[in-house]
């Protein structure tokens, strides 16, 4: 075991490490200055778990009756042999062959329709190698592959809905989404949410592809998103660029490479661990919890409260220190540079002389009051 991942393992404690997936992946894009989530993604710690224990309010999460709404959809869009996604592949990326074939990677190996994630990631990976490498293979759709991304020096398994192939030899990686495509448009959030989940996936055919010395450009940018047309159950197919999501994801995952840099900035024996009982209870208290938590620099924004189950923790810690990120993102990139309310009022009340940086920025704060203070004259 190396010493970083002894040092990660310290952080954890007793706990097993959480397996990334592409959704924690997509999600460590959303707040990429976050050393605390860098971190506490990095050394796989439960931040669900965390939460509970410091009695925090719990993420929206979809209802059971969305998860299976999204696995009716997938079902009925891969059924018959992926009969249904065929011609809306043909269209959305041209592919011009006659006869598209279709192989379910759940089932290799085993009766039931599961089998295990290792058999399905050297079987993916094997139908991979044979079509990259031109050699004759009829299958040009694999539903249910299974992937594998390094993520901070460790192995990531994913699994993307579909991954399609021209006979180019050009991958495309497919995503059945259940929210729906209405009147041409999507819901930005969610499709940028799916696109970057999808760049995890293109990432991890690449690094495959990498093995054998193939370059990136074997696997395209463009994701094509499946999704339910209007308020119907049928299905559309849209090519998107991923180009952006790709960028991030890959700056992102540059930035867990450089995890001994992080670790440098934090107390050698922090630990979050939640030192369960026989019960299983946490038993650590949760004021050494909250000052572990505090050795790790956040970057609290209020979108934190969409994918990040500490968003509660780090924002009430934004508003007790007075940071101008717990008013939301506008402010923050208005005062970018004055990063506590009360310097900002400081600056304003002339309390505070204003750096050379800080001299456009406290004029225009100055003249904000001038106009706050008028009106209230004015309604007096
Ligand atoms: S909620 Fe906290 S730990 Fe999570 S991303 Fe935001 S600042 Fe970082």
């Amino acid at each position: 075991m190396s010493s970083l991942d002894e040092r990660l393992g310290v952080l954890r404690g007793t706990a097993a490490p959480i397996p990334h997936n592409a959704r924690t992946l997509a999600a460590l894009t959303a707040n990429p200055s976050c050393e605390r989530r860098s971190l506490l993604d990095a050394a796989g710690i439960d931040k669900d778990a965390l939460a509970a224990h410091l009695g925090l309010p719990r993420l929206l999460r979809k209802s059971q009756l969305a998860l299976d709404y999204g696995l009716a959809f997938e079902r009925k869009v891969t059924a018959q042999a992926g009969a249904p996604l065929v011609p809306l592949l043909r269209q959305a990326l041209g592919l011009s062959v006659p006869e598209v074939s279709y192989e379910d990677v759940n089932s290799v190996g085993s009766d039931d329709d599961k089998s295990p994630l290792r058999l399905r990631r050297i079987h993916t990976r094997s139908r991979i190698r044979r079509a990259a490498h031109g050699r004759p293979d009829p299958r040009t759709l694999l539903d249910h592959p299974v992937l594998r991304l390094t993520v901070a020096g460790h192995q990531a398994y994913l699994e993307p809905d579909v991954i399609a192939f021209q006979r180019e030899g050009v991958f495309y990686v497919v995503e059945i989404k259940s929210f729906p495509v209405i009147h041409g448009q999507l819901d930005p959030l969610k499709a940028t949410a799916a696109l970057t989940q999808a760049a995890a996936y293109v990432l991890a055919l690449r690094e495959l592809l990498a093995e054998d010395g193939l370059p990136p450009e074997r696997v395209s940018d463009t994701v094509v998103l499946v999704n339910p047309r209007n308020f119907t159950r049928h299905p559309t197919a849209t090519p998107f660029s991923a180009h952006k999501q790709i960028k991030n994801l890959s700056r992102h995952l540059d930035r867990l490479r450089r995890l001994p840099e992080l670790l440098g900035k934090v107390p050698p024996d922090t630990t979050f661990d939640l030192a369960p009982g026989p019960d299983q209870k946490p038993t650590r208290p949760r004021g050494e919890l909250v000052a572990a938590l505090a050795t790790v620099r956040p970057n609290y924004t209020p979108g934190c409260r969409h994918h990040c189950d500490l968003a509660f923790h780090c924002r009430t810690e934004a508003r007790n220190q007075g940071k101008t990120a717990a008013l939301g993102t506008a402010v923050r990139d208005d005062l970018a540079g004055i990063d506590t309310i009360a310097t900002a009022l400081a600056l304003t009340d002339g309390h505070l002389h204003p750096s050379r940086s800080q001299k456009d920025l406290t004029q225009a704060l100055r003249q904000a009051q001038r106009i706050h203070a008028d009106l209230q004259t004015d309604t007096a």
